[in-house]
């Protein structure tokens, strides 16, 4: 579903993401952790090519991302070629970035409605379904500023959702929570897992990592140092930053 290949990152005169190789499966799970400003931020964003790889490349079901091949060379895709691309992948990031103008029943239905070209008749029974989805049929008609932090990212990722991705990522989507609402955020990113949505997961939640990650990639000043199955990384972590990073967070 996503291959990273020698993906390169470089800001100014440094590499925030270092020669990263990454695949991940239809269907599967994987959480990177890493310190702050390891670069996984990036390295999402990378993927979903909001940002340009200074060299490598990322794949999303086999098709590059950001460039075509036209007569055997590699040229720039046009912005509307990466939007098609990128409306495969839904994205949830720390800030939940509803339209404040919009109802949750209205911020879901605006991408099939104006993206997909959706009548508001098909859109709507499927909206309403996402919201009871993620636990709030009952807001439907309310305004963001109606609604917790918590609430406000549930909507977020119906909104997401409602695009049909096969690929989701997550980019600390619970670190603007306060910590009472994080675990709400949390059961509903654990039933899409459950579903079988493939996910890329940016986290300091530690044990959800454990707990629904089917590898961990651990990262550190732009690369991976570590990856393998949560329990192993977790338990027995063989590289001596992993274990000092966990040390310090678990
Ligand atoms: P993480 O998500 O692991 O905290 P980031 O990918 O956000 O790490 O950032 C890695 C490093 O890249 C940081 O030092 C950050 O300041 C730097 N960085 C991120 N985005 C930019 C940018 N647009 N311009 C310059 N530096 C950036």
């Amino acid at each position: 579903m996503v291959q990273v290949v020698g993906l390169t990152k470089r800001f100014g005169e440094i590499d925030v993401v270092k020669d990263v190789d990454l695949s991940v499966r239809m269907g599967e799970k994987v959480a990177i952790i890493g310190p702050s400003g390891s670069g996984k931020t990036t390295l999402l964003r990378c993927v979903a090519h909001l940002e340009r790889p200074t060299s490598g490349y990322v794949t999303i079901g086999g098709e590059r991302i950001g460039e075509k091949l036209v007569n055997g060379r590699w040229r720039e895709m046009s912005d509307r070629e990466i939007a098609r691309i990128r409306t495969g992948i839904g994205m949830v990031f720390q800030r939940f970035n509803l339209f404040p103008h919009l109802t949750a029943l209205q911020n879901v239905m605006l991408g099939p409605t104006r993206v997909l070209k959706r009548s508001r008749a098909e859109a709507e029974p499927l909206a309403r379904e996402l919201l009871r989805k993620v636990g709030l049929a009952h807001k439907a008609a309310d305004y963001p500023e109606r609604l917790s932090g918590g609430q406000q990212q549930r909507v977020a990722i119906a909104r997401s959702l409602a695009m049909q991705p096969r690929l989701m990522l997550f980019d600390e989507a619970t670190s603007a929570l306060d910590p009472e609402l994080i675990g709400e955020v949390l059961n509903v990113m654990r039933d899409l897992a459950r579903d079988g949505m493939t996910m890329l997961i940016v986290t300091h939640e530690m044990q959800f990592a454990e707990d629904v990650a089917d590898r961990v990639v651990f990262m550190d000043h732009g690369r991976i140092v570590d990856e393998g199955p949560p329990h192993e990384l977790f338990r027995s972590p063989s590289h001596p930053r992993t274990q000092a990073f966990l040390r310090a967070v678990v």
